[in-house]
């Protein structure tokens, strides 16, 4: 089972307390996480990852339940299970796209694997940019290497939160592509959040896909 939960509910101290129906995703779907803005998706996203502590309910996430693991366990955790593609790619200047692939070694302690850098490089067809910087990048090609960097670690789950939301509708549609591409040649489970029409018509339509959609 990749993704399970049960009586799950996050309170914000100084703000609302969010619920969420029970799940049991069914193995090999992906999951789509919709809703409008403020419905709690970005939240269950960060209980899902690890990021904010499941304080009510149970939740497993690839066979784990977070809450039984230590800070630093789910440190070790969410790098070696987790791929996270951010709304705002966060490609960082100070480094060319190698090496930018190569952050989620460094944030783990590890040196950075030459090879499966190259390799990711290769799959999602950024290879030839390897040596530039984010600036020097199309959107198009930076969407890739930041794709790139949430697998360079073969994670068997993919999250993205509102991935498509600053895009035109071609770089959008690039970027569902390339999220349910490389997931699907990588066997890895998609969570994906958004409250963007282009990409719910596409993907609730899909039987691989589950919908929850949050109120
Ligand atoms: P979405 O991603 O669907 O827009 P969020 O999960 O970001 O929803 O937010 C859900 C609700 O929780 C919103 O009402 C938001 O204002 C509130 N919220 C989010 N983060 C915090 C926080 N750190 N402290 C207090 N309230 C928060
Ligand atoms: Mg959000």
């Amino acid at each position: 089972m990749s993704l399970c939960w049960q009586g799950l509910r996050h309170r914000y101290a100084q703000g609302p307390s969010l619920s969420y129906a029970d799940l049991d995703l069914p193995s090999g779907q992906h999951l789509l996480i919709t809703g409008a803005s403020g419905s709690g998706k970005s939240t269950l996203l960060a209980l899902l990852t690890g990021l904010l502590r499941v304080r009510e309910g149970r939740l497993s996430v690839m066979g784990q339940d977070l809450a039984a693991l230590s800070p630093q366990a789910l440190d070790a955790w969410r790098g070696a299970t987790l791929g996270f593609v951010p709304q705002r790619l966060h490609l960082s200047e100070a480094l060319n796209v190698a090496q930018n692939v190569g952050l989620p070694f460094v944030a783990a302690g590890l040196t950075p694997d030459a090879a499966q850098i190259d390799a990711v490089l290769l799959q999602l067809g950024v290879a030839d940019v390897a040596a530039q910087r984010p600036h020097q990048l199309s959107v198009g090609q930076a969407q890739r290497v930041a794709v790139a960097r949430a697998l360079v670690r073969k994670p068997p789950l993919l999250v993205a939160d509102e991935p498509t939301a600053s895009l035109d509708d071609a770089n959008a549609q690039a970027m569902l592509s390339l999220l349910l591409d490389a997931s699907r040649q990588r066997g890895c489970t998609l969570v994906l959040a958004s409250h963007d029409a282009r990409v719910i018509q596409q993907l609730a339509a899909r039987d691989d896909v589950t919908q929850l959609r949050l109120a």
